[in-house]
């Protein structure tokens, strides 16, 4: 640990400059390697399912022309190919997009409850179909300083994750609450719980990382591209909140958003109330 190295107070010690560009060095080379490894993994996910399509291209020009049933499983795959790369596609746009924006917080107020509300009454047809109950609790307006689309992106992805990892029979809850404690900045919380498998703790801290995955087939079944928790953490961060994952084998997962609470500039209510 660099930071660790005792630090001489003035500039006659000398050192501190030397100190400080190692420390900026290390970062750098860090991040070039997360880089290079990112584009790895993102050629290794396109390659995938390209390769498979060109496999499938060259049997129906050869063995498989004449043969109708092969033509048409055949088909069948590859468009489930084709949308497997234009997820990760877009997985990847929204990933650079969010991160572009990263540095300038969202000031607009948006109703997380309403966005959670609406979720539970998109998706919930969806999980009914895969044996799962979806409910909701939250009650009344729970605003933060936010970008309506991306924090919709955060519910949608953590409920999708719950109803795709949460097993079958269970119960998934979505709920969006205030805690405040004074002189601390309230907060709003986006919760999503699931009664599903759970992860193992070593599997936990790396969640958020791109592409990481605990099971990979079954990510891929599922239609996963691994970018998923990934994105939702930059969106967090952009919102100055903080994301927490519980969970345990056994013992279902819970996922929260932390954000900090709209605060008005001015008494809104002033211009509402007549005379
Ligand atoms: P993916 O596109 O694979 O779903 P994510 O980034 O959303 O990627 O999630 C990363 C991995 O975390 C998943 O592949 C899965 O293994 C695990 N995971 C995410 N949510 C849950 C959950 N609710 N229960 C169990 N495992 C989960």
């Amino acid at each position: 640990q660099l930071g660790a190295l005792p630090m001489p107070d003035g500039p006659a010690g000398g050192q501190p400059n030397v100190v400080l560009f190692l420390r900026d060095l290390t970062s750098a080379r860090r991040l070039e390697a997360m880089r290079v490894d990112f584009v790895a993994n993102a050629s290794h996910e396109l390659r995938t399912p390209l390769a498979s399509l060109l496999g499938f291209i060259e049997t129906l020009q050869g063995p498989a022309r004449n043969d109708a049933p092969a033509r048409e499983r055949f088909l069948g795959i590859m468009k489930i190919q084709a949308h497997r790369m234009t997820r990760l596609i877009d997985d990847l746009l929204s990933l650079s997009r969010i991160e572009l924006r990263e540095h300038v917080a969202p000031t607009k107020a948006v109703d997380l409850a309403r966005i959670a509300r609406q979720m539970v009454e998109t998706q919930g047809p969806l999980a009914r179909e895969r044996g799962v109950e979806l409910t909701l609790e939250a009650e009344g307006v729970h605003r933060v300083p936010g970008e309506r689309d991306e924090l919709l992106r955060v519910v949608e992805n953590l409920v999708e994750n719950a109803v795709k990892y949460g097993g079958s029979g269970g119960r998934i809850v979505v709920a969006v609450t205030r805690v405040a404690e004074p002189p601390r900045r309230a907060q709003v919380v986006l919760a999503v719980r699931d009664e599903g498998p759970g992860i193992a703790p070593e599997h936990i801290p790396r969640l958020t990382e791109r592409f990481y995955r605990v099971d990979v087939a079954s990510s891929r079944d599922q239609g996963g591209t691994g970018l998923g928790l990934a994105i939702v953490k930059h969106i967090v961060n952009r919102h100055r909140g903080r994301l927490a994952i519980e969970s345990a084998l056994g013992a279902g997962t819970t996922v929260r958003a932390f954000f900090p609470e709209y605060v008005a500039e001015r008494d809104e209510t002033a211009e509402t109330i007549p005379g």
